[in-house]
């Protein structure tokens, strides 16, 4: 919708395809219906993108500020959490849909909906498109923004790839990112449905691949949340290797701990008392039965290295990897057209005269706060914005 909105601007007659019955349809359930749209903290140093120079490129051309400011101009107020994750002031995903839908009607975009793609053909003259009604049309200059994998109830099934490396692009494989983790869950069970801010490193062996602090709660299954979903490409990606991911609640407060548990040293409080100052009360009877001692233990009952054992297991949570859930319950696929092959200045194809690659399709993957749709925008803009001016 943005490379439209910004090809129509730049003079192109521009017609916009897509295989759901109404446009933005993935927009209208992201942020859980809130649509995280971009953050305050935009910098290319937050994505897995295998060229960090290419993202900051692209941030350069067409950045957060530009995005607010394209917001504003399409309708659409934003604010900020204390956090930098911008919303709209609506705190309504459907509210930006319909902005969206208001100015690709005032910019005179046709729309195509209810249609899919079904093959991409390059011609002399530029491309020719089947379509899933049976039609066959063509265009000198094509925009593909056609997603990835994530969440394929929404539209994105990647059935553009094959089309996409028949042209001459290759693709690193699909999997998904930003997904729930699936884990041996058994020794953790009695904290089923728990959610907690924590550190969450995550190991192969004893080397640290990656870690990440924030919400994440505990499932039947495994883990979900933003805390695990940042880290979940780094699982996808590696799907034979023996991972562990560790938890420590008390990444912020261990010190202030220390101090409470020294001050009650010597009486009769119950160390699950203590804990629960700065945990949440379903953990602490579970950490202490799990370093070995009574769930009621008191304060004044352990010695020094005794209460040292509790907070060592307690700030480091120990959960097996069995994966991570599939393509239905990701928002985001990683993999895709490595972003050598696009150039960051225009979202040209550098392979394939008049083909442009956008969002998704490509191989990024930004954390959860918003850098997803930024990158979605971004690139949309730069390549509508570029599509009428001569290959440099
Ligand atoms: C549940 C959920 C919540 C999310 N929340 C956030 C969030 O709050 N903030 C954030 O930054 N990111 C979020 N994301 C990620 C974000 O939505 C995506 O990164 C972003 O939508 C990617 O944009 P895109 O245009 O590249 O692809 P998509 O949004 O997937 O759009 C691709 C479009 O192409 C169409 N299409 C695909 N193939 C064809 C074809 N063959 N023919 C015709 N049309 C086709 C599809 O119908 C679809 O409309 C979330 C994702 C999910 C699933």
């Amino acid at each position: 919708m943005t490379a439209a909105l910004f090809a129509a601007k730049s003079g192109k007659k521009v017609r916009l395809i897509d295989g759901n019955e109404q446009v933005g349809r993935k927009l209208l359930v992201t942020g859980s219906g809130r649509a995280n749209l971009t953050n305050q903290h935009m910098n290319a140093s937050h994505y897995t993108c295998a060229d960090a120079a290419w993202m900051d490129t692209l941030l350069k051309r067409f950045g957060h500020t530009d995005l607010i400011d394209f917001f504003h101009e399409i309708g659409v107020l934003t604010f900020s959490t204390s956090d930098g994750w911008c919303y709209p002031v609506s705190e309504s995903a459907q509210t930006v849909v319909e902005a969206f839908a208001c100015a690709l009607h005032l910019a005179g975009i046709e729309l195509v909906l209810n249609t899919k793609v079904t093959t991409i053909d390059k011609t002399k003259e530029g491309f020719n498109l089947d379509l899933s009604t049976g039609a066959t049309i063509s265009a000198n200059r094509l925009i593909v923004a056609a997603g990835g994998k994530a969440y394929p109830t929404l539209g994105s099934r990647g059935e553009l790839f094959a089309s996409i490396k028949n042209l001459g692009h290759s693709i690193t494989p699909l999997v998904p990112a930003l997904a729930p983790v699936t884990c041996e869950m058994k020794p953790w069970s009695k904290l089923t449905g728990l959610r907690f801010d924590t550190r969450v490193s995550l190991y192969e062996s004893n080397t640290l691949l990656a870690e990440t602090t924030g919400n994440l709660i505990l499932t039947e299954w495994g883990l979900n949340g933003p805390a695990v979903m940042d880290l979940s490409h780094h699982i996808s990606t590696r799907p034979n290797a023996k991972l562990e991911l560790i938890l420590n609640p008390l990444f912020n407060s261990e010190g202030e701990l220390r101090d409470l548990i020294a001050r009650k040293h010597g009486t009769a409080t119950p160390l699950r008392v203590i804990l629960g100052s700065v945990l949440p009360p379903k953990l602490p009877p579970v950490l202490i039965a799990r370093a070995g001692y009574p769930v009621d233990v008191l304060i004044n009952e352990l010695n020094n290295g005794q209460t040292d054992k509790v907070l060592k297991s307690a700030a480091a949570m120990p959960f097996k990897v069995t994966g991570v859930r599939g393509f239905e319950y990701c928002q985001v696929c990683a993999g895709g057209v490595p972003v050598s092959e696009v150039d960051p200045m225009n979202m040209r194809s550098r392979l394939v005269p008049g083909l442009t690659l956008v969002g998704e399709t490509l191989d990024v993957v930004g954390p959860c706060g918003g850098y997803n749709l930024q990158f979605a925008f971004s690139s949309g803009a730069v390549a509508g914005m570029e599509i009428n001016n001569p290959p440099k």
